[in-house]
C-alpha cells in the first residue's frame, strides 16, 4: 500500500479511535506528547475532496480529541492545525488534522511573523473572497470525492493509549 496513514488505517497501527468514516492516531513523530491526527479513514489528499459529511465527523473527532488532551495533560490548550497541500508543506498526501496539547512555556512555535498589507492590498483581497464566499450556503453539499493519485510512504507502528481510546470514543 502506498500511503502511510492508510496503511496505519488498515493495520490499526497507533490507532486510538476509529469508526465508519474516521480516525484518529498518535502522531509517531509529535511536536508535542500526545499530538493526535484526525484522519478521513478513506485516502483523501486534502480537504476540498472529502464529502461535507466526512468534514463534519472531522471537526466533531478533533474538538474530542483536543478535548481529551486538555485533560489528559492539563494543557492549556491546543492548536488544530492542517497542512493542507503541497504548498502549505503537507508532507504525507494523506488529510490529517493535527490536533496538538500546549503547555506555557512549552517552546513550540507555530507563530507568523504578521505582514504589512495597504488598505489597497487589504480591500482587494477582502472584495476578491467576498465574491467566493456568498454563495457558500446555497451550494449544495459535496458527496462525491474527487480521486487524485496515492501518494507515497510507508506504515509505521505507533503506541496506543487507552485513556484516549476512552475519551475519543464519545464522539456522537
Ligand atoms: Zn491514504
Amino acid at each position: 500500500m502506498a500511503c502511510q496513514y492508510c496503511e496505519a488505517v488498515q493495520k490499526k497501527e497507533g490507532i486510538i479511535y476509529e469508526d465508519e468514516l474516521t480516525a484518529a492516531m498518535l502522531h509517531r513523530s509529535p511536536a508535542m506528547p500526545g499530538h493526535i491526527l484526525v484522519l478521513p479513514r478513506e485516502h483523501f489528499t486534502i480537504i476540498e475532496q472529502v464529502p461535507d459529511a466526512v468534514v463534519r465527523k472531522l471537526a466533531a473527532l478533533s474538538n474530542k480529541a483536543s478535548t481529551a488532551l486538555l485533560k489528559m495533560l492539563g494543557a492549556g490548550g491546543t492548536n488544530i492545525v492542517i497542512e493542507n497541500g503541497i504548498g502549505a508543506q503537507q508532507q504525507i498526501p494523506h488529510l490529517a488534522i493535527n490536533v496538538i496539547p500546549r503547555i506555557e512555556g512549552d517552546g513550540l512555535s507555530l507563530q507568523w511573523q504578521p505582514k504589512k498589507l495597504s488598505d489597497e492590498q487589504m480591500g482587494m483581497a477582502e472584495l476578491q473572497l467576498k465574491e467566493h464566499t456568498k454563495s457558500v450556503s446555497a451550494e449544495p453539499e459535496k458527496k462525491e470525492p474527487i480521486r487524485l493519485d496515492d501518494g507515497k510512504a510507508k506504515g509505521e507502528a505507533i503506541r496506543k493509549s487507552s485513556y484516549l481510546t476512552r475519551q475519543l470514543r464519545r464522539v456522537p
